[in-house]
């Protein structure tokens, strides 16, 4: 990259001193570049800009008077700490005019600071005698007025004529030195014109602050500008920001997009062209088609008809990968909609096409259950053609594992299946023509890029299958790059699952329901939040459940599962339930995705009120997946005050309302709003960190329809306005 941002990099950098824990910690947020410390804005702003005085405070008021320290120990008890009493100095007292001679006047009360974690530089200011200005949150305790933690500033009466800003800030990363190094990077990006427009005059609407304005403005907002507006962003300033940064977001991905469509990637019609006639290529319906592929194979072994929305989104992959354009879709379906089939008849297209095919999943489980599916279908049809699957994993053994690295890399093995076990540096493949990636949202960025960058002269094409749907609307303008196919039909037989939402004080209820199913010959699920006590929350764990389902199930197997477990424990518990021999499994999430066991009827919840609404969902989806009638209990316990939170009864309300992927995708979107939805779950790195999808839509639809316009006819500013927002994070967008 040449841009000027990243040519102003600080000088220190380039000498190879070791560097400081601030310096460290600066580096782990990301603030590197000045253009990087002078767009890490305030997280939210302090008024330090008037004083108060300590007799007029009460309980929970912000204070900030002047003071002279009386005492200071150190006290050991109930830990350590530093205690010290200071007394106000009135602000009279400065000026000996206004006392007229009358003493009494210059001092008011006293009140305790509190210190749990203090160095010696702040015991020197805190020595006997000292004056100080102090900033801080009033507790009237019992032996009268306290501070914890206050801040502590020079004795001076003439106080910060702007707002103060507070920057989110990591270990190690005092406030302070954050923010010397915000201002000096925001100081040397304005005076190398870094903030510099660029966006055309013609595009700027309504009265957008100059963009240098508005950063320096976010930085030191100048006294009586509203800071309601500061901090929901709806002030001037940080509409500028919002709209830059959608806008960095919309170019950097067309411009992606516009990448990938300029790269080669096989054709994989589902025809071999060395060795069939090319004409039998067209695949308008390969379920139709004649000719004796795998894919037709499979069609005919597989032991239920696909769903018309099955053969919709079969048609849709079938199309785009048959194109020399790689292909970058998202598939997405609800829990159970059938994505595994979908996944496979691209492979089998793939492997008729004489490319090589990978499947990556997010956990052991869910990876080994596609290996024994897929195997289950494709490894006969494979040996007649000399054809195999292979398996990677982490924890398998290293002879086995060469001879699946052997496989791969000749090219006998046409589907290879694993964990990200697959994209590790000693993985080569023959021919890699396709990548299918499970659960994309549990995987990192980087990782995908790993894997594309496996092959060398074309690029293969690319699926990725999500059961945690993004609505739609929200995937169409937020992700330009990307396309979506969707299952929005279930396959017949299902049957509903009926959703209780109970107290846990029901829990023998509970019980007695388990008991019932496990005489009915089906199997349950028990869900719990942790596997160890932690002194902070009072949670029912998964191993003293287990002990507790146990006794009162004397007659089942009731296994258990967790995270910490071994790997080859937990496939070892994992096989036993998919093979029916044991009726109750109690664990953690481990099971969360895609695990799929028909003759399981009941899934428990444990602490349901701890659960985010699509890993609930997730859960609820690992029952009713045979034709008999399920249920879902969602067994909530009210915390220490007694009721539920209110986000966690609006969860709860809406599982057991519907059943409905989108519908919950789009009720945990009123419930979380976007930001959160996209930034933590499906975006990897190119999160939003000013812009609102829920409130900024206008702004979007502005960055949307100004992309192409500045990459066709303004590419200098194009590349530079990108350059300062997304620098060295540009590589992981492109994945
Ligand atoms: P998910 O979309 O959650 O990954 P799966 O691919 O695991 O769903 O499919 C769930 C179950 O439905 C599997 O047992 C699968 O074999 C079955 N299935 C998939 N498609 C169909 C269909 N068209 N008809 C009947 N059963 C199907
Ligand atoms: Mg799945």
């Amino acid at each position: 990259m040449t841009d000027s941002a990243t040519q102003s990099e600080t000088k220190s950098q380039a000498k190879a001193k070791p560097l400081s824990a601030p310096q460290k910690a600066l580096r782990k947020l990301g603030l590197v570049r000045d253009i990087d410390l002078a767009l890490h804005l305030p997280l939210r702003y302090e008024d330090e800009t008037r004083w108060t005085s300590l007799s007029h405070a009460r309980d929970g008021d912000t204070v900030q008077f002047l003071a002279v320290v009386k005492t200071a120990d150190i006290a050991f008890k109930p830990r350590r700490q530093l205690i010290v009493t200071v007394q106000e100095i009135k602000l009279e007292a400065l000026d000996p005019a206004l006392l007229r001679g009358e003493t009494g006047r210059e001092f008011g009360e006293s009140c305790t600071l509190r210190f749990f974690n203090f160095y010696p530089s702040l015991q020197k200011n805190l020595a006997i005698g000292q004056k100080i200005r102090l900033r801080g949150d009033i507790k009237g305790g019992m032996h009268g007025k306290t501070m914890m933690h206050p801040s502590i500033h020079p004795f001076d009466n003439e106080l910060p004529t702007t707002l103060t800003p507070v920057y989110s800030t990591a270990a190690g990363l005092p406030q302070s030195y954050l923010k010397r190094a915000v201002l000096t990077g925001l100081d040397r990006c304005i005076r190398l014109g870094l903030f510099q427009e660029t966006v055309p005059k013609a595009y700027q609407i309504g009265e957008m602050w100059p963009l240098a304005k508005a950063v320096q403005f976010l930085h030191e907002p100048t006294v009586g500008v509203s800071v309601a507006q500061l901090e929901d962003k709806t002030h001037p300033a940080w509409q500028r920001l919002k709209a830059e940064e959608l806008l960095a977001q919309q170019i950097s991905q067309l411009r992606a997009k516009r990448e990938r469509q300029s790269l080669s990637a096989p054709n994989l019609s589902g025809v071999n062209l060395s060795t069939r006639d090319a004409q039998n290529a067209k695949t308008e319906d390969i379920s139709k088609s004649t000719h004796s592929s795998l894919t037709q194979e499979l069609l005919n072994v597989l032991p239920f008809e696909l769903t018309n929305a099955q053969r919709k989104v079969v048609n849709e992959i079938a199309i785009d990968i048959s194109k020399q354009v790689p292909m970058y879709r998202l598939l997405q379906g609800d829990v159970g909609s059938g994505k595994t089939v979908v996944a496979a008849l691209a492979a089998t297209q793939c492997i008729d096409s004489g490319y090589q095919c990978v499947l990556m999943a997010p956990t052991e489980i869910l990876a080994e259950q596609h290996f024994k599916k897929l195997v289950d279908w494709l490894s006969p049809l494979l040996a007649k053609k000399n054809l195999s699957v292979a398996w990677l994993s982490g924890s398998q053994k290293k002879k086995e594992r060469q001879q699946m690295l052997d496989i791969t890399q000749s090219g006998q093995a046409a589907l290879v299946i694993g964990t990200h076990a697959v994209i590790q540096e000693q993985v080569k493949f023959h021919s890699l023509g396709l990548v299918l990636i499970d659960e994309q949202h549990r995987f990192g960025v980087a990782q995908r890029l790993a894997l594309k960058a496996k092959l060398q002269d074309q690029e293969p094409h690319l699926l990725m299958m999500s059961a945690t749907p993004i609505p739609r609307t929200l995937a169409m303008s937020y992700y330009a790059d990307l396309d979506v196919s969707t299952l929005d039909e279930l396959p017949p037989g299902r049957t509903p699952v009926i959703t209780k939402v109970v107290s846990d004080q029901r829990r023998d209820e509970v019980v007695t329901r388990i008991k019932a199913q496990i005489n009915l010959g089906r199997q349950v699920y028990w869900v719990c939040p942790l596997i160890e006590e932690s002194e902070a929350f009072d949670l029912v764990n998964a191993t003293q459940t287990h002990q507790v389902l146990s006794d009162a199930l004397p007659e089942t197997v009731v296994g258990l599962l967790h995270s910490k477990m071994q790997t080859t424990d937990k496939k070892e518990v994992m096989q036993q339930f998919t093979a029916g021999k044991m009726g109750v499994l109690v664990s953690t999430t481990v099971i969360e995705v895609g695990v799929d066991v028909p003759n399981a009827s009941l899934m428990v919840i444990e602490h349901a009120e701890r659960f985010g609404l699509s890993q609930l969902h997730q859960l609820r989806g690992r029952v009713g997946r045979g034709a008999a009638a399920s249920a879902c209990v969602l067994m909530y316990s009210l915390g220490e005050h007694g009721r539920l939170g209110e986000t966690a009864r609006e969860r709860l309300k809406a599982m057991a309302e519907t059943q409905d992927g989108f519908e919950i995708a789009r009720r945990d979107l009123e419930i979380r709003g976007p930001g959160e939805f996209l930034g933590a779950r499906q975006s990897g790195a190119a999160m939003l960190r000013f812009a609102d999808l829920s409130t900024d839509q206008e702004w979007l639809d502005w960055a949307q329809d100004l992309a192409p316009k500045m990459l066709d006819n303004y590419p200098v500013q194009a590349q530079q306005h990108v350059g300062r927002w997304l620098g060295h994070k540009l590589e992981y967008l492109k994945a």
